[in-house]
């Protein structure tokens, strides 16, 4: 097949590296062609879109060669696809389901004959593959080239969401790319594209009314830059009638100024966090990009808004519309926003009641949340919402990607949204509804926002991880920075931010981010905790970690200035932090927690480190003082360890060797710090009644128990996590 040259592109250049892929086999030349088309969120959107490739291998039941279809599966993202995201079909038993689907009698677009296709597709697989495929099979399988690509561009839906998309079609492409009418992916739309492929043998694609473009060629670099061309020819082809907001009817709110916005949202998040997550909680992600701002504020926003996204990929994240709130931005007037959004809510709740009774069929799974999942906010922007961070994530994203779709078409022609009942079809689609069926039950902390101060070293980072691996999403603040930081590294590197997305059985990425806060400082508290609020929308669980330990010099004297910090900080730093917590919880109206760490020393007095001690002793009664103060909504409780010597910034080696000689172990100097805290936590656990070593892990169990549902109805406790020491022992 001959493909066009044509001059060099602006908008998209090829990435595609001969060296790099001359080194693959087959399908590892798959997945580098997908991880390429993946990268781009003007190409295809996350987690939409799949590539294929019809490669001959060596069938271990016959020695024989076989055609095999490998084809992107059912999840994943084509950006971080591998080689285990393809399914892998025999392509000559996938033809032979042709013949399956003759016999049915009734059978046509979204009839049960054809549903009744996909679960025949496990049937051909190829090599015990598990990879379930996806319901686009046979849009790849009945293309008869070597390599089909189905992307989602921003330019070609717009062309595909035009009124006139079929003109338009042939007025950028002629031949080489024909229309086909909108239908809903399955096995009828692999036999429309089969049929085009007959009827026009010159043609390299189609556009898919609503939806996208689906290309082919028979060498695989070869489809990789068609693509881009076609993508490019599209978005070339209408930027010569972008006019920017005068497109979307002009100018009807102005957008404010950075600080403003900030300002608007760190007060307003909560809030909406509250309202939207009365029966579950959600998390949120704003979306502030100029061509966000440019919509939300432009005359026509509430009238495109109102039609919706039409890609199905796009409005199953962000349901069939967004929330548009019409407010004249006004830093000064939230109380206005906020009755907007209210009645704005009442009125979308209704709206999808009746979107839903309207649309529904007999055999319709029930009713699912009515709240929207995307909140346009003219000089504010767009607030994606979603169960993880990474769904609202690609939420906002989507919806960033209507907004494009949407202009381009309205520039030039005019914007059509799938017609209801379509959408309905497909967002209550049986199969839709078993992938949610199928996806894993949400871990136990999933939905919730934990803020950990101290998380830069020690029990903070051990409980930043624990908190993270119940599906938490965490701000690991400390006093250190570069210390926050590499917390929230080493746990990004330990899980990854790939992109999780809803319904495709993609697992969420645990988001976490380090921030510095100062606890003796409300100033820092509060902007730490605005941090927490634009990151995800709201706060749930407050663990304190920080502390500080001083002890007498060697004359058995506490200087001053030693005694006011060990009260600054691990007494009135507390009370801060809950203090400045207490505005988010507040404006939320969400149950919520907080665990501060003291210490068994606030029971266990010392000689040398009275200071520490009675600061733990206050932090104790603080505790009990926030359990009331903070109840009903948040419970307040606190773990107090023992001797946590391993990995504890409080357990500096001069003072581990000061211990030592306290206790007439040997130690040399030379010896390594860790080295020294093991003997030193060794001869702590032979003075426990279990005997054994207490770790930081310990204290992070500890405190998910009281974050938990698990000690939900504890509040003013706390629990000594020290390997028994009858002097602890509350009484
Ligand atoms: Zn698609």
């Amino acid at each position: 097949m001959e493909t066009q040259t044509q001059s060099p592109s602006t908008f998209f250049d090829s990435q595609w590296d001969d060296e790099v892929a001359d080194g693959l086999d087959p399908v590892e030349r798959l997945v580098y062609r997908s991880n390429l088309l993946g990268s781009d969120w003007r190409i295809t959107n996350t987690g939409g879109g799949n590539t294929s490739s019809k490669l001959h291998q060596t069938d271990s039941l016959t020695g024989e060669s076989v055609e095999v279809l490998w084809v992107k599966g059912s999840g994943g993202d084509l950006r971080t696809a591998k080689n285990e995201n393809f399914a892998s079909l025999y392509q000559e038993k996938l033809i032979a389901l042709q013949n399956v689907y003759e016999g049915f009698d009734d059978r046509g677009p979204k009839t049960p004959a054809e549903d009744t296709m996909v679960s025949m597709y496990a049937h051909t697989t190829f090599n015990l593959n598990p990879r379930p495929p996806s319901i686009d099979t046979p849009l790849h399988s009945f293309i008869p080239h070597a390599h089909v690509d189905h992307m989602h561009p921003v330019s070609c839906i717009a062309i595909a969401t035009a009124d006139n998309g079929p003109e338009l079609t042939r007025e950028i492409y002629g031949d080489e790319i024909q229309w086909v009418d909108w239908q809903r992916p399955g096995f009828e739309l692999g036999l429309a594209l089969q049929e085009v492929c007959q009827n026009h043998p010159e043609a390299h694609g189609v556009i898919l009314g609503g939806h996208g473009l689906i290309n082919w060629a028979d060498d695989d670099k070869e489809c990789y830059l068609l693509t881009l061309r076609l993508i490019d020819q599209a978005a070339r082809y209408l930027d010569q009638f972008d006019e920017g907001q005068k497109t979307l009817g002009g100018l009807r709110h102005p957008v404010l100024d950075e600080q403003s916005r900030k300002s608007v949202l760190v007060r307003l998040l909560p809030w909406l966090r509250g309202r939207l997550g009365q029966k579950a909680r959600m998390i949120a992600t704003v979306e502030m990009s100029d061509n966000v701002l440019d919509f939300v504020g432009a005359n026509n926003a509430a009238q495109l808004a109102e039609l919706g996204t039409s890609c199905p990929d796009h409005f199953l994240r962000t349901k069939i519309k967004p929330l548009y709130v019409d407010w004249s931005p006004d830093v000064d007037n939230l109380d206005d926003l906020k009755s907007r959004l209210d009645d704005g809510l009442a009125q979308y709740r209704n709206d999808y009641a009746a979107y839903y009774e309207s649309c529904k069929r007999a055999d319709s799974p029930a009713m699912r949340g009515g709240d929207p999942t995307v909140i346009l906010i003219p000089g504010v922007g767009l607030i994606g919402w979603g169960k993880s961070k990474s769904e609202s994530r690609v939420t906002a994203e989507f919806f960033k990607c209507a907004i494009e779709v949407m202009r381009t078409a309205e520039a030039v022609s005019t914007y059509t949204a799938l017609p209801r009942q379509e959408a309905f079809d497909i967002e209550y689609w049986a199969l839709e509804e078993a992938k949610l069926r199928r996806m894993p039950a949400e871990k136990e902390l999933a939905r919730q926002v934990a803020f950990v101060v101290g998380a830069g070293s020690g029990i903070g980072r051990l409980v930043t991880q624990r908190l993270n691996k119940e599906g938490a999403v965490s701000a690991a603040a400390d006093l250190n920075l570069d210390a926050a930081e590499s917390t929230a590294q080493e746990l990004l590197d330990r899980v990854g931010t790939g992109i999780g997305v809803a319904g495709t059985g993609i697992s969420g990425c645990a988001d976490v981010v380090g921030l510095m806060v100062d606890i003796t400082n409300r100033a820092s508290i509060r902007s730490a905790m605005e941090d927490v609020v634009l990151a995800y929308g709201g706060l749930d669980h407050v663990i304190v970690t920080a502390g500080i330990y001083v002890s007498s010099d060697a004359d058995g004297i506490i200087p001053d200035k030693s005694w006011e910090d060990s009260f600054r900080v691990n007494v009135t730093g507390s009370w801060l932090v809950a203090d400045e917590a207490r505005r988010v919880w507040d404006a939320q109206g969400l149950e919520g927690s907080m665990v501060i760490t003291t210490s068994v020393n606030a029971v266990v007095p010392k000689a040398g480190s009275f200071a520490y001690d009675g600061s733990k002793a206050a932090a104790n009664h603080l505790v009990r003082e926030l359990a009331i103060d903070l109840a009903p909504l948040v419970r307040v409780n606190g773990v107090a360890p023992a001797t946590v010597v391993e990995g504890s910034s409080m357990f500096p080696k001069d003072r581990v060797m000061a211990s030592l000689a306290k206790y007439g172990l040997s130690y040399d100097e030379d010896e390594s710090t860790e080295l020294l805290r093991r003997r030193l936590s060794e001869f702590y656990a032979q003075r426990t009644l279990t005997k054994k070593a207490i770790t930081p892990q310990d204290q992070a169990e500890a405190v998910f128990l009281f974050v938990s549902q698990r000690l939900g109805k504890t509040t003013g406790q706390i629990i000594n996590v020290d390997g028994g020491l009858p002097e602890a022992f509350l009484r």
